[in-house]
């Protein structure tokens, strides 16, 4: 293996001929690090369903290709979340995948929910550090080896999210999801608020009321914090209201990424695409609003490294402009603080 701080970035758009090319020469660039024959997991992100801005499968078909042709075993995965739509029960998120183009037929390889079909395909492991002293993820550690392809772009609660978030929510049983967003509450804007009543709609656990004709409130002590009214508001009326700070949802996303990481440390490549580059995550549902120009792929061995190098690529001002006041930075002094670094 290279150092694990080592990146290769090749600048590409996102038109299939030339980001596969991109995608070949970074596969071909790595020293795989999986025993052979292994089963490979390819962690990737099919979008909420109805979502327009999830990377297209044709990065994951080829990831499978080049697996096979190494004479390993690959399948794809993602697990479920926590609010309503496609991908809250498994079978609901094996359709969105289908209907994204990830099936199996089309990607050449099985595609599953790593928490299971009922959600209890999961594991605690230790992490010890200040919020959490073990966390619950899917049960996918008998893999060989891991490819985790992310996409890269912002995020309403993480100010951006790639690869620390794709190990950390991507990664997290719905129970660890929920731990890590306890902090997090809608706070309306009357003026904005139209009453249209589609954050009730969306809420999944009763938390969102609206009487008649008045506007909506909030169950604190129902909400789960999923933020889902909050991406969904038609008119940006909602806001994340964070009962401590920011900075705590931060530190518990660098907690359950770290977790999974020693899990996967030296059996793992990641893959960051800085392409599309949305202001929201691809939870939503719909169009997101493109907030950078495409600059290419971006590969390494370590998700803080990759990470890091993505934001300098894409530019800090993109995140700082489109997420003001989320304090994102803190995934790197804190991952600093425990000790996920490269090597
Ligand atoms: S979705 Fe937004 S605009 Fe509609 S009722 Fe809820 S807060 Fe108001
Ligand atoms: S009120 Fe709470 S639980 Fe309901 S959608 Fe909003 S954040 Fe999620």
């Amino acid at each position: 293996m290279k150092g694990e701080g080592d990146c290769l970035f090749k600048p590409c758009l996102l038109e299939e001929g030339q980001a596969v090319a991109a995608l070949r020469e970074i596969l071909d660039w790595f020293v795989v690090p999986f025993p052979k024959g292994a089963r490979v997991g390819v962690k990737v992100h099919w979008g909420e369903r109805g979502n327009r801005s999830h990377l297209p499968p044709f990065f994951t078909r080829e990831i499978v290709r080049w697996l096979k042709g190494g004479g390993f075993e690959p399948f794809v995965f993602d697990t479920t979340v926590l609010y309503s739509g496609g991908r809250r029960k498994g079978e609901e998120a094996l359709e969105t995948a289908r209907r994204h183009g990830f099936s199996p037929g089309a990607l050449g390889c099985p595609v599953t929910v790593a928490d299971g079909l009922d959600g209890l395909a999961v594991v605690d492991i230790p992490a010890g550090w200040r919020h959490f002293p073990t966390v619950q993820v899917a049960d996918v550690f008998s893999a060989g080896g891991f490819v985790v392809l992310s996409h890269f772009k912002g995020h309403m609660a993480a100010g951006f999210g790639g690869a620390i978030k794709n190990l950390s929510m991507g990664f997290a049983s719905r129970a660890q999801k929920q731990r890590m967003h306890a902090d997090a509450r809608p706070f309306l804007n009357r003026g904005a608020c139209t009453r249209c009543g589609l954050c009730v709609r969306v809420c999944p656990s009763g938390a969102a009321v609206m009487e008649g004709e008045d506007y909506p409130s909030f169950d604190d002590g129902l909400c789960i914090g999923c933020a889902q009214c909050i991406g969904l508001c038609p008119e940006a009326a909602l806001r994340i209201f964070w009962e401590t700070d920011n900075g705590v949802f931060q530190e518990k996303l660098v907690e359950t990424a770290a977790a999974v990481w020693r899990l996967m440390e030296g059996k793992a490549v990641f893959i960051n695409a800085l392409l599309r580059v949305t202001a929201e995550c691809d939870c939503l549902p719909g169009e997101n609003p493109v907030i950078a120009p495409d600059r290419g792929l971006l590969g390494g061995y370590h998700p803080v490294a990759v990470d890091r190098e993505s934001l300098r690529i894409v530019g800090e001002e993109v995140f700082e402009g489109a997420h003001p006041g989320l304090s994102w930075r803190r995934q790197f002094t804190y991952a600093s603080e425990i000790g996920f670094l490269p090597r």
